[in-house]
């Protein structure tokens, strides 16, 4: 199979699935990360025979992907912050607005040997990439789930990092250490949102890492306020991902949990999506 044919065959098979712009980008994914061609090999080796695993290969991606599953989970990895991160069906798939919150993180922290915890870590994209970026930080992580911490150990490794990993209930943490920061993106879809939600989220990334009961949808954050009240370091800062029909309410319990300073910021989509407070 030429790596033209191949072109087409996923033109084709995708045309129903996502629009032409998506399919592209699609296809770049496709071709760096399963045959490690990258967009100018694309461009210009369109001539080139692919390996004999090709069309048996393409057809697999191409059915799954008109099953909607995430094209992340058919490649076992996806991009976050500049790094490549190792996912599968245990965790869930790294979000843009998840990097501006590692940025906000960064730029607010410029000092060195910051203590910081990540509670709910999933594939540990947000404790790696603050591992890489802060300096000389030192970086707790915890999860629920032993299959997550297992994705987050591979990622630290491959991204040569250190960072402690823990298994550990976020609803009821472990005994209080001392952070100069803690972060968290925990649950925090309604299950009542779950309907308008696309398939490739509902019906493939982990339910556990996403939805909370309608009833006391500020769960997680019932319990990491008073947790991170106790760790943190005076002067230390927690920073969150939220729902963005919740910012007053997060706001109102943080201050609740004696914490000042709380900022509700939007995301690039103009969300409030993150809510950053000083202890
Ligand atoms: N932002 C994610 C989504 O919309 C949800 C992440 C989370 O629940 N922490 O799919």
């Amino acid at each position: 199979m030429k790596l033209k044919e191949a072109i087409e065959q996923l033109k084709n098979g995708l045309a129903g699935v996502a629009e032409p712009q998506e399919v592209q980008a699609m296809m770049r994914v496709i071709f760096e990360d399963v045959f490690n061609y990258d967009q100018v090999d694309v461009a210009l080796r369109q001539e080139s025979e692919l390996p004999d695993f090709a069309p048996e290969c393409i057809a697999d991606i191409i059915a799954r992907l008109q099953r909607h599953e995430p094209l992340q989970y058919i490649v076992g990895k996806a991009r976050f912050h500049g790094h490549q991160f190792k996912v599968t069906p245990a965790v869930l798939i790294p979000r843009p607005e998840t990097e501006q919150l590692v940025d906000l993180i960064i730029d607010e922290n410029p000092g060195s040997d910051l203590r910081v915890l990540d509670m709910g870590t999933g594939s540990g994209c947000i404790a790696i990439s603050l591992a890489r970026a802060l300096k000389f930080a030192q970086v707790d992580a915890l999860d629920i789930s032993r299959d997550a911490l297992a994705v987050a150990r591979e990622n630290a490794a491959a991204l040569k990092v250190k960072v402690r990993l823990f298994e550990s209930d976020m609803l009821s943490p472990q005994p209080p250490a001392t952070y100069d920061i803690i972060v968290s993106n925990p649950p925090y879809v309604c299950w009542s949102e779950r309907d308008a939600m696309d398939s490739n989220v509902k019906d493939y990334e982990p339910g556990q890492a996403l939805f909370v009961p309608d009833n006391d949808p500020l769960m997680f954050y019932k319990a990491i306020a008073p947790y991170a009240a106790q760790s943190l370091a005076r002067g230390g800062s927690l920073y969150l991902e939220i729902n963005q029909r919740f910012g007053n309410e997060v706001k109102r319990l943080l201050e609740q949990n004696g914490f000042g300073e709380v900022r509700i910021i939007d995301d690039s989509y103009g969300k409030p999506r993150f809510v950053a407070a000083k202890l």
